[in-house]
């Protein structure tokens, strides 16, 4: 037996630990499926083709707010009700659009948008603020030191020291206005990457954070996100570094009440959770699949990081 860090134990028994996730209260509370207000089909919690979600939960789910465009490209073949970009578009209704591979549009080449994609010359979302650089740097240690849930930057820790956090100067705003994510399996991905229109775009890569997708793909790595948890990454070390993270993060979460509707965070503030309601069907599905299964019999947790 592999002995687990006591890090990664602690990662896997609370994967949304001091995360601003709304309460799933009305999910819960749905007894069966209903009929998509769009095209009529029976759903359960949101229509995975429209987008929306039904009726008894509209007005009853958070709203994400997000300071940048998302597209996600979708392959074809993807089944739509196995692939997560249906969350980003149902909780992100203004900020995010999910296009149909070859469906894909064209790109203005300003170096406003990126796709996140790990390609040799992928930048880390840091090299966007400061231009290459491959030191372990301060939004690391930020990002280390977030509630363990987030679980980002946890391979960065042992080589960081200490700096002094007062020192860091922000960049108070963001370098990139739009995101193009693919959203298809690790080999289905390459394929459409291939594609002229994305090759011109320049790359960025995440950080490795654990995924806790239930459905993880067949030989791929434990850090092989689904598409909202990358989604979701992304605009963490965004928000990071360009706003910081809020010092006052862990006694504001006390105060805080997770059941709001209106997410009116500021967006130019330090991080305090702000699009942490991206995860909210993930968290949900993630627990109720849980209390059915013990998280270790669960084949995809017992991946290896590389
Ligand atoms: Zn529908």
């Amino acid at each position: 037996m592999n002995p687990k860090s006591e890090e990664a134990r602690n990662r896997d028994e609370n994967p949304f630990e001091g995360m601003v996730i709304a309460s799933s209260e009305s999910l819960d509370n749905l007894e069966g499926r209903s009929a998509c207000p769009r095209c009529g089909k029976s759903r359960m919690y949101f229509c995975y083709t429209c987008y929306v979600p039904v009726s008894l939960i509209a007005g009853k789910i958070p709203e994400c707010k997000l300071p940048i465009k998302v597209d996600i490209i979708k392959h074809r073949r993807e089944i739509d009700g196995k692939s997560t970009s249906a969350h980003a578009a149902v909780l992100a209704p203004n900020d995010v659009t999910v296009y149909t591979y070859p469906d894909v549009p064209e790109y203005p080449q300003d170096g406003k948008t990126v796709l996140l994609f790990p390609g040799a010359e992928a930048r880390t979302v840091q090299e966007l603020f400061t231009g290459k650089d491959n030191a372990p740097s301060y939004s690391d240690l930020l990002l280390a030191e977030l509630p363990s849930g987030y679980n980002v930057g946890t391979l960065m820790t042992k080589v960081l020291k200490h700096q002094d956090i007062n020192e860091i100067q922000h960049a108070h705003k963001f370098p990139i206005d739009r995101v193009v994510l693919i959203d298809s399996t690790w080999n289905q991905s390459r394929g459409i990457y291939a594609d002229e229109r994305l090759q011109k775009i320049p790359t960025i890569v995440l950080q490795r954070r654990a995924s806790q997708f239930w459905r993880h793909q067949k030989g791929s790595p434990r850090w092989y996100l689904s598409t909202i948890e990358a989604l979701h990454q992304l605009l963490l070390e965004l928000h990071i570094c360009a706003w910081g993270r809020s010092e006052q993060y862990k006694s504001f979460l006390t105060v805080y009440s997770p059941v709001h509707k209106d997410n009116n965070h500021p967006q130019c503030q330090p991080y305090i959770g702000q699009y942490d309601n991206l995860l909210y069907f993930f968290k949900f599905m993630y627990e109720k699949l849980h209390k059915l299964y013990k998280h270790e019999s669960l084949l995809a947790y017992t991946r290896p990081m590389t």
